[in-house]
């Protein structure tokens, strides 16, 4: 093919990958629920060349499917099985451009990963505050994609809130580039926005530059466990009255949760000697010398009302950055629990804060009342509303065989409710192809008919991403 030869005389014979046995990893997401193949896999070196494959991509027509870490979980980044879509790989966009200690700025290519770019901003005396349990894999570009939330939104919102600077290549090859890292720029709409959470479907992240913040002097992480859901709303809401925004996260574990993972995690010790139905894992920065050596003391005086109220049954500090990985450790290997497992049906929902405990209460008394025997694993960034309401199949099924007959009705019940409580189907794991169907059920006529007037504007040929979001 003609413009497989463009492509490889551009970037390299090297970068354009045909061989199935070269494209296979390319061609499945991460949750293994999507099978594609692709035309080729083409690994641009340069943002000059990105631009160049983009042009020859839109003269010969080529559906474009942008591809980042692959960490996804919608299946966004896998191309369909009609193997006419070009695979575009960013991995080696991995430069940082930039980083400004003054403005506080980091300007790095879209395949650099968020654990690189963390480092970056470390090095510099800073921080980069967006993190997650993939940081090592998943790249800044489809963290900006997908608009990633992770651990810290409580205080620091989410890649959104944390993006100063964008630059996207459009569908036909020309650049938009926006790269200034303004704080303030008043000239009429606010394009980056459009390209964030936009899921490759409206062109290609090719840069961006990221707000960067102070180091705090010491984190302070309490590992508690708490007499039920609206408990640990409850500890939230009096732990930020005392310590204002520098609460950074606030986790939830279900004991389901929490058996699976120390289950999977043989050299971690749990928190506790007893088994508790609920937990959560509280995280504030600490920013001077507001709380000095007695830290500890400091922290039993945070919680004696929490515990003295019933609230909060037992807890553990932290005492050593070790001890704090390990607690950490336990929240983010969740997800590889369940994979461990044989797979969960996997929600990723948000609704108000104060609704949470209700939302969580209501779908695991109407599941249960359906399905007695399903293994519930309740966990999630619980500080934000987000719930990742996993659901396991009843211990004596097959996993597989038990999705596919009730895993769409499962999925329709947890989303409902969510639905009619004011809340999202999807908090921050984006739509990609998985949820598709979804967006077209709840986001409503003059929503949806806004986003496919913008994706047709921006590319009237259906180039970018076909068939993902819309
Ligand atoms: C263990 C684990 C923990 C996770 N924890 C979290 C979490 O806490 N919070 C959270 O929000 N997510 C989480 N995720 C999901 C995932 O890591 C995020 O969605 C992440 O932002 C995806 O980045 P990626 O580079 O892997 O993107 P990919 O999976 O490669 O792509 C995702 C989407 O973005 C598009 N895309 C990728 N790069 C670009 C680009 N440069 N320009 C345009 N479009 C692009 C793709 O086409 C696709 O539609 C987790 C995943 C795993 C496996």
């Amino acid at each position: 093919m003609r413009v497989l030869q463009d492509l490889a005389a551009l970037v390299g014979a090297a970068h354009v990958l045909g061989a199935e046995s070269q494209t296979d990893s390319y061609c499945v997401d991460e949750r293994a629920l999507y099978h594609g193949r692709a035309l080729a896999v083409v690994r641009p070196g340069t943002r000059q060349e990105l631009v160049r494959v983009m042009s020859l991509c839109h003269a010969a027509k080529l559906a474009m499917v942008p591809h980042g870490g692959n960490t996804g979980y919608c299946g966004g980044a896998t191309p369909d099985s009609s193997g006419s879509q070009l695979v575009i790989s960013l991995e080696r966009l991995d430069r940082i451009i930039a980083i400004d200690t003054v403005a506080a700025t980091l300007t790095v290519e879209a395949g650099v990963t968020l654990a690189d770019a963390q480092a970056a901003a470390t090095a510099a005396g800073l921080l980069l505050p967006l993190s997650m349990g993939s940081q090592g894999s998943c790249q800044i570009g489809g963290n900006l994609s997908t608009n990633a939330g992770g651990l810290a939104v409580l205080r620091y919102g989410t890649a959104r809130d944390l993006t100063l600077g964008l630059e996207v290549v459009l569908p036909d090859g020309r650049l938009l580039s926006q790269l200034q890292g303004l704080r303030k720029d008043n000239t009429g709409y606010d394009l980056k926005q459009l390209f964030i959470g936009a899921e490759g479907t409206l062109g290609i992240i090719s840069a961006a530059t990221l707000k960067l913040f102070p180091r705090p002097r010491a984190m302070q992480t309490v590992f508690a466990a708490v007499r039920d859901v609206g408990a640990a709303t409850t500890l939230l809401s009096h732990v930020r009255a005392q310590l204002g925004d520098n609460v950074t996260s606030c986790e939830y574990l279900s004991a389901n949760a929490m058996a699976q993972v120390a289950a999977l995690l043989t050299d971690v010790q749990r928190p506790f000697t007893v088994e508790y139905a609920h937990y959560v894992l509280l995280e504030w920065a600490e920013f001077g010398d507001r709380h000095g050596p007695s830290a500890a003391h400091d922290i039993e005086q945070l919680f004696s009302p929490p515990i003295a109220d019933g609230l909060v049954l037992d807890a553990v500090i932290a005492h050593s950055e070790k001890q704090r990985l390990a607690l950490w450790r336990l929240r983010e290997n969740v997800p590889a629990a369940e994979k461990a497992l044989g797979g969960s049906i996997k929600h990723d929902i948000s609704v108000p804060l104060g609704e949470v405990a209700e939302y969580v209460g209501r779908t695991s008394t109407q599941l249960l009342a359906r399905w007695p025997t399903l293994r519930l694993s309740v966990y999630g960034h619980i500080g934000d509303g987000n719930v990742h309401f996993n659901v396991l199949a009843p211990i004596e099924l097959d996993a597989a065989a038990f999705k596919r007959t009730h895993g769409a009705d499962i999925s329709a019940l947890v989303h409902e409710i969510a639905q009619t409580m004011g809340g999202s189907f999807s908090a921050e794991h984006g739509v990609g192809l998985l949820k598709r169907d979804l967006l077209a059920q709840y986001a409503g006529g003059p929503r949806l008919e806004a986003m496919r007037a913008i994706k047709d504007a921006l590319d009237p040929g259906g180039l970018m991403n076909p068939g993902k979001l819309l």
